[in-house]
């Protein structure tokens, strides 16, 4: 369904998926007057449990769907493996963004690289493997080594493999369940940032400033804002990922994530149709959170100043740091806590984060190093 006018507080808005980033997306909607609603299988969900209203269903959930799109008026979604075919129900009778269209190309790899190059960024070489006949030709693309990544459905480094022969490639396809995959060529990084944006039906953007990523066995760890990079590539950045934005007539918040290579060169890695872990910084250091952005956009209201206020490190919680000695957390009084409301604790599961403002990147990463290290 079109927006036919801006959507303003007081109206409910609604979230697929109970996640942390769903629960954020609530804080923020309820923190600007607006009721809420969140549809997620799980009765625990952290942003079920704090929402206005919570329909208990799973994704393609007919009745689940239909009473979403009774009580919003204008509906997004916490998480990019949301089934298409959901959102392209909802969109019958409410107000869906980011669309069904714009979220199947953010699901699969194949389709976010291509629509990428053709919005002129540059990606990676890299070649589809749909079955093992297509492995000779594309290990020619690549070389090794290469890294192989299911083409959908992966995060957080799951799903992927370094590989560097061709039996490997082989063997780890197989090993995938024979899905489709691509195989990428592997890269020397310099560097990894990421952007994030706002754009509105009607097109107007605004995007935030560079965060540089740091990731720990495939987790993103820590987040630094702004990122340690010339102007040029920060300008470069930022207007790689609205140029995609506005290619793809996006509406929402969209996350495009960077890698930079020795020389400098600015190469696309993955885009996520959402808010994004390595922008939770905006939730202490910017105008704008990028919570509050995704519900301005959503509304069709004017998309808020992603300026920065100060310079941010971000630093994930995760499971393995369980139980947390929150005495030595509150010992600097610098630092932001935020966490997820989630009960059980495991392994890489991500429990909350902190961000550390200081007068420098240096001296905000010297106090959320030492707090990180008083905890492990
Ligand atoms: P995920 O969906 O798990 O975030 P990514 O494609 O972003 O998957 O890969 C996870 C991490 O693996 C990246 O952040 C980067 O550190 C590393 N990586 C991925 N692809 C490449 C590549 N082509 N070259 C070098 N490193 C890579
Ligand atoms: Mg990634």
């Amino acid at each position: 369904m079109k927006q036919s006018s801006m959507i303003f507080p007081g109206s409910t808005v609604g979230v697929l998926g109970g996640g942390q980033l769903g629960r954020m997306f609530v804080v923020a909607a309820r923190t600007m007057g607006y009721k809420t609603v969140v549809l997620d299988p799980d009765k625990n969900s952290p942003a079920g449990t704090i929402a206005d209203h919570h329909i208990c269903a799973g994704y393609e959930d007919d009745a689940g769907l239909q009473q979403m799109a009774d009580l919003c008026e204008a509906v997004t979604t916490e998480f990019e493996n949301v089934p298409a075919a959901s959102l392209r129900k909802l969109a019958e009778s409410v107000f869906v963004a980011p669309s069904a269209e714009a979220v199947e190309i953010a699901q699969h790899r194949d389709r976010e690289k291509s629509y990428a190059r053709e919005a002129g960024l540059e990606t990676t070489a890299y070649a589809n493997i749909l079955s093992v006949s297509d492995i000779a030709l594309a290990v020619e693309t690549t070389g090794f080594p290469a890294i192989l990544k299911l083409s959908a459905l992966g995060y957080d480094g799951k799903g992927q493999a370094i590989v560097n022969s061709t039996e490997e490639v082989t063997e780890k396809f197989e090993e995938f369940g024979s899905v489709e995959c691509v195989l990428e060529k592997m890269l020397n990084l310099k560097q990894e940032v990421s952007v994030i944006l706002g754009r509105n039906a009607q097109g107007e953007v605004s995007v935030f400033p560079v965060a540089e990523n740091v990731h720990v066995n495939g987790i993103l760890h820590t987040s630094t804002v702004p990122a340690n990079i010339t102007d040029e590539l920060t300008t470069k950045a930022q207007q790689q990922a609205m140029a995609l934005a506005n290619a793809m007539n996006y509406v929402g918040v969209l996350t495009v994530e960077f890698f930079v290579t020795g020389d400098d060169q600015l190469i696309f890695n993955e885009m996520a149709p959402r808010p994004h872990n390595s922008s939770h910084y905006t939730l202490d250091a910017t105008t704008t959170t990028q919570f509050e952005q995704q519900v301005r956009t959503l509304c069709g209201l004017q998309p808020g100043d992603g300026r920065l206020i100060s310079p941010v490190v971000m630093v994930n919680l995760l499971g393995d740091l369980w139980p947390v000695n929150w005495g030595k957390v509150f010992s600097e009084n610098a630092l932001k806590l935020h966490l997820y409301g989630k009960e059980e604790a495991r392994p890489g599961r991500k429990m909350g984060h902190y961000n550390v403002l200081a007068e420098s990147t240096e001296k905000a990463k010297e106090i959320a190093e030492s707090v990180f290290k008083l905890i492990s």
